[in-house]
């Protein structure tokens, strides 16, 4: 080793040692004549003094020569800080060192960013120096904290008989509902390999193969449209069981969730984890993955508007569609210039407008208070809070208008986020998903987990009539809002999931070409089975805390899938394109 000690470690019971640091200049100052600096490495930052007096000239001279970052060896002699500088807000800041030798391991431009204005640095410029940034404490401690959760999880799976195993890499579709990545094969002209999605299929088959137990922190790749904090590749914790059902899968994982998080994060896990069933997380929050840290429930409106004459919501009724609403405290901290806004944006959206009723005292304020009758009124009274509340609702397909109220309910959090409850880690199991919706673009129907995912049992009888009824054997887990993770039981007969292709509008040769491995393995011995995948870097994002999963992530890729820090993705040489078999309709380089 270079150094005797970390720039994080020396206190006042190394005074008098000799030592050696290596590490980063971190902070020059001059103090009538006295020069200190700062040495930093990733477990801290020791004080470095020099003073003209007790130092060589030549050695003085080179200390005063040094400029932030450059790298350092510096051996000293630990000494107590005299008090007026000692700063306990560090395990250092009782010592210094007293400098004995410098050698400058390497110079360092200026940096193209402060790394204490990190902040205010726009993300291409610091994607494109990123090992800058990684020298910020918060990303180290991102970096670090999700190494050791990995090791948790590990340590958990490996105690519990999971043999963890990987997957290839360069494989055929598996779909996860985004397009593949794919990657030419210069041995197989013509031919492609596809990324994984996931590695559902293969996990499938270890199950097949008698491993019983499977985990893998496994890179996935999903090419999809921009949405905002999506990667196109990410990580996620794997996880497949033979002979089980869906209680063992949510068992296992609130047993990991809780040792990994109490284990690195400190903070207690509760289990079990609530449940919802979909259709109650539809029609309450509106959305699959509710955020039940806030305790708005949207209610079905349409018995209380049926008592009033208001033609334009009646009229909806009447086609099918549904009035619904929600009500929130705290009233008076949203203006009418608050709710015209909200209003517009409903217009803006192709909606009729928004509904509202302020509730002050005794009293109400609404644009339609003349059209609402008193026992309408008396219906729509919110049960909390009834003098100093207001009730939004709106008409229409209810796809639309839960899609809407989400959006105004985001709304009137951010201007009142006391409405949030602070500091809780809300995890939700939802369940009983249905295992089909309906794609109006394709005009089909599609899974709505993936098509390896089990119908409930006494659905399976009416697949065929009614697949949009049947219910599937897929759980998600939520995390404050945020899905964190889903799995499912899963088909293990072949000729049902024959049917689950077909049903998905796949030609019979079609499956067979792409899954026929599948199929085949189906057939020879596959045990009952069933998994679960946690999205690493979601849930690394929520526990510490951060905005964008890009800060749990060592080299993240921007929005638009491109590294500012190599311009991958970047043009290839013609030759390599020509092994490959490839033509490219765009200009390429020599
Ligand atoms: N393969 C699924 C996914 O990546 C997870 C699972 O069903 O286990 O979302």
């Amino acid at each position: 080793m270079l150094r005797s000690h970390t720039c994080g470690i020396l206190n006042k019971n190394n005074l008098g040692e000799k030592v050696v640091l290596c590490g980063w200049v971190n902070s020059i100052r001059d103090h009538g004549g006295l020069t200190f600096f700062d040495i930093r490495d990733r477990y801290g930052i020791t004080q470095v003094v020099s003073s003209p007096e007790e130092t060589d000239n030549i050695l003085y001279e080179k200390v005063k020569a040094l400029r932030n970052e450059w790298v350092v060896m510096i051996e000293g002699e630990v000494a107590a800080r005299p008090e007026e500088t000692v700063n306990l807000k560090i395990p250092t800041g009782e010592i210094e060192i007293k400098i004995i030798n410098l050698s400058v391991l390497n110079k360092s431009n200026a940096l193209p960013f402060e790394l204490s204005e990190s902040d205010k640095t726009g993300e291409n410029l610091k994607l494109k120096y990123r090992y800058i940034d990684i020298r910020n404490a918060r990303l180290q401690n991102n970096l670090r904290s999700r190494a050791l959760f990995c090791h948790k999880m590990r340590e958990f799976l490996l105690s519990e008989n999971f043999i963890e195993t990987e997957t290839p890499v360069l494989t055929k579709s598996t779909p996860e509902g985004a397009r593949d990545f794919i990657v030419p094969s210069r041995l197989n002209p013509g031919k492609f390999y596809a990324l994984p999605q996931s590695p559902q299929l293969f996990k499938q088959l270890l199950m097949v193969g008698g491993l019983d137990r499977y985990f893998q922190i496994a890179k996935c790749f999903r090419d999809e449209d921009l949405r905002a904090d999506r990667q196109p590749e990410f990580t996620q914790l794997d996880v497949e069981m033979s002979f089980v059902e869906e209680e063992d899968i949510i068992g296992i994982t609130e047993r990991l969730l809780k040792h990994a998080v109490e284990g690195i994060f400190g903070r207690e896990v509760n289990i079990p984890f609530p449940r919802m069933a979909y259709s109650d997380a539809m029609s309450k929050y509106g959305s699959d993955k509710p955020d039940t840290r806030v305790d708005i429930i949207y209610k079905d409106l349409s018995d209380a508007i049926r008592l009033t004459d208001i033609k334009v919501l009646n009229n909806i009724l009447d086609r099918g569609g549904v009035i619904k609403g929600f009500t929130f405290p705290m009233g008076d901290k949203l203006s009418l210039k608050d709710i015209e806004n909200l209003d517009r944006y409903i217009k803006e959206e192709g909606g009729g407008g928004l509904g509202w009723i302020r509730y002050k005292g005794d009293d109400i304020q609404s644009p339609l208070k003349k059209f609402l009758a008193k026992e309408a009124v008396e219906m729509l009274k919110p049960e909390k809070e009834p003098g100093n509340s207001i009730l939004f609702f709106l008409g229409g397909k209810e796809k639309w208008v839960n899609e809407k109220l989400n959006r105004i309910k985001e709304v009137v959090l951010e201007k009142i986020p006391q409405l949030v409850k602070p500091g809780v880690f809300n995890f939700l199991w939802v369940t009983d998903f249905p295992l089909f919706e309906f794609n109006e673009e394709e005009n089909r129907i599609q899974a709505v987990h993936h098509p390896f995912t089990s119908p409930a049992a006494s659905d399976i009888p009416n697949l065929q009539k009614a697949p949009l009824a049947a219910r599937s054997r897929a759980y998600d887990i939520v995390l404050n809002g945020n899905e964190i993770g889903g799995g499912s039981i899963r088909i293990h007969n072949r000729s049902l999931q024959e049917e689950i292709f077909s049903l998905i509008g796949l030609k019979e040769e079609v499956y067979r070409e792409r899954f026929g491995f599948l199929l085949d393995a189906l057939e020879f011995g596959a045990p009952p089975h069933g998994g679960i995948a946690l999205g690493l870097d979601r849930l690394m994002m929520l526990m510490l805390g951060e905005n964008s999963i890009r800060e749990t992530i060592a080299f993240p890729k921007t929005q638009k899938g491109t590294c500012p820090l190599t311009l991958a993705p970047g043009e290839v040489e013609k030759r390599l394109l020509k092994e490959n078999r490839i033509q490219v309709d765009i200009p390429q380089i020599e």
